[in-house]
């Protein structure tokens, strides 16, 4: 019997067998709904720095962990979404890094074909779910509230549809790019007041939002990218319309497009479970490289300038006004002495310091085209597609036994001659990039370190002797790179802002945790992500039957 089944069967003999015994005497009064909101890459000081007003507001309210940290590699947004509704590490997910080797041809592409994990769609994480087996948080939430529904909302597909896949009923991302010239029923082109092409609303859509023409939004036309395609270090990876709320009345994209479509599940359905990520601060992070560099007193909010969308200062105080938003409709509607309200992000971010921190090459789109992959791959298709790669990664390629490396702020290459000797020739490679501070070879179920650099800062070592090993552990499993090479600070391969390491700066996150009545406190405790779940499933007074490798957190519920 599949777990997630199995999770089923045994809950219904608890519950049974709980009914049969007295009523437990049940002090506290358990949330009955939960609300993960993800702020995509938010690094835990953007809070204050961007007067994140909601997110402070619930940090000084209900139990923050200002320590709290990814705790596991990849810092990939494709990989924690998932760890957050699983309480696994990726190394059991199925997938742990933005690409794996599907050894045992799960996806049918052939055996060992290197699969890219963010070209997926449901089906075939379903897939890797159930070849792994494991239930999900959805699948608890289902059982102990039979009825009721989970949803994920965001804009990216990767990001809803792996967080999704398996046990939610419902997960509406932004679709393909297609033309306004073939808009169809219910809609006509004379439904948006530009032309050109737009996205509109896709997954497994509801009807109220698939028929409501407020969902399809301006993207790839030459006015949504707001200059961000002829500018450095933007152009990398440029704007296209799907993360700047932009000018179209009526037609908003961006986070607001993410809040408006969740606050209409709200509205409409009976909802235990509501996933909702919103991404642009992930996006406008890629671009400037975050925090430290696109600041208040550069690109300070003005409501009037469009242009301002494009910089952190706007768009983190936006994301938080729809977090709001969430808050507003919870109360409106009821539903917020009952619900859970977790805030986190997936990963933080760092960027390629000048003089040299960045590695990739700089050019227009040079994320996608040359930097993050180089190999060959599926890109969710039978089709292979393949790259070169950036000149610093020339070395390594140049040894001939490399099928398909992953460069972000982590080195993670996948070889075609796997014997310790190859590995080894290839490893010492690897050592001599520009950039890493430790080389790890998969031995086992293990990475075993083959090098470190003498030339590490001493709060790189003390970070990277605390963390390293642990981190690069949490993803190794059949599927993942044989080689693993870990980055300096404020170093990229991929974009100018970048994550998927173990850099201390990606792997811190917020985490705050809130539920009306709920006793204030700061925990210093270094919470994970993959600890989410667990904490959920403790705090609604659901039993694990599964288990996880995350720990259960005791929040001090209400009376
Ligand atoms: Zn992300």
């Amino acid at each position: 019997m599949l777990k997630r089944l199995r999770v089923l069967f045994v809950a219904v003999v608890v519950l049974a067998a709980l009914l049969a015994a007295a009523a437990p005497a049940l002090a506290v009064q358990r949330p009955t709904r939960v609300m993960i909101v993800v702020m995509d890459q938010m690094q835990p000081e953007y809070a204050k720095q961007y007067k994140m007003k909601n997110v402070l507001w619930l940090q000084n309210k209900g139990v923050n962990f200002p320590t709290a940290w990814v705790g596991d590699m990849a810092s990939e947004t494709v990989v924690s979404h998932n760890v957050m509704v699983s309480g696994l590490f990726p190394k059991h997910m199925g997938w742990s890094d933005e690409a794996f080797r599907d050894v045992d041809n799960i996806l049918g592409y052939g055996e060992n074909a290197i699969v890219t994990s963010g070209d997926l769609g449901t089906s075939a994480y379903v897939k890797l779910i159930e070849n792994m087996d494991y239930p999900k948080l959805g699948d608890y939430l289902k059982l102990k509230f039979p009825g009721k529904i989970v949803a994920n909302v965001g804009q990216k597909g990767y990001q809803v549809e792996s967080m999704a896949a398996s046990s939610s009923d419902f997960w509406v991302r932004m679709g393909s790019k297609k033309k306004t010239a073939d808009l169809a029923d219910p809609f006509s082109p004379s439904s948006v007041p530009w032309t050109g092409t737009y996205r509109g609303a896709s997954g497994q859509v509801p009807s109220y939002i698939a028929s409501d023409p407020r969902f399809l939004v301006s993207v790839g036309n030459a006015s949504d990218t707001y200059g961000t395609d002829t500018t450095a270090p933007a152009l990398l990876y440029p704007e296209d319309g799907r993360y700047v709320v932009d000018s179209y009345e009526g037609h908003q994209s961006g986070d607001n497009w993410v809040a408006d479509a969740a606050t209409m599940i709200m509205e409409k359905e009976d909802w235990s479970g509501l996933w909702v990520t919103f991404s642009s601060i992930d996006k406008i992070g890629h671009m400037w490289g975050g925090g430290a560099i696109d600041t208040e007193a550069t690109y300070g909010w003005d409501p009037a300038s469009i242009f301002r969308q494009i910089h952190m200062p706007w768009v983190a105080k936006n994301a938080d006004d729809q977090l709001g938003k969430l808050i507003a409709k919870l109360k409106e509607l009821g539903q917020f002495n009952d619900t859970l309200i977790v805030v986190t992000a997936d990963h933080g971010a760092t960027y390629g310091a000048a003089p040299d921190g960045f590695k990739g090459v700089n050019a227009y789109d040079a994320g996608n085209k040359y930097n993050w992959y180089a190999g060959a791959w599926h890109a969710g298709s039978s089709t292979v597609s393949t790259s070169t790669g950036s000149p610093a990664l020339k070395p390594l390629m140049d040894t001939g036994n490399v099928d398909f490396s992953y460069q972000s702020t982590a080195i993670e290459t996948w070889l075609k001659d796997r014997n310790m000797t190859k590995k080894k020739e290839a490893a010492a490679v690897m050592t001599d990039l520009p950039g890493v501070i430790a080389t790890y070879i998969k031995n086992g179920d293990r990475y075993k370190l083959f090098s470190s650099s003498p030339t590490m800062t001493a709060a790189e070592r003390a970070w990277w002797a605390l963390t390293g090993q642990e981190l690069v552990d949490t993803m190794c499993f059949a599927g993942s790179a044989d080689l693993v090479g870990l980055l300096a600070d404020k170093t990229s391969y991929g974009v100018f802002g970048d994550h998927g390491g173990a850099q201390m700066d990606v792997q811190r996150i917020p985490m705050a945790w809130y539920m009306p009545g709920m006793k204030h406190s700061v925990n210093n405790a270094k919470m994970r992500l993959v600890d989410i779940m667990p904490t959920i499933l403790k705090t609604m007074g659901i039993k694990a039957t599964e288990p996880m490798d995350g720990m259960a957190y005791s929040l001090r519920l209400p009376k």
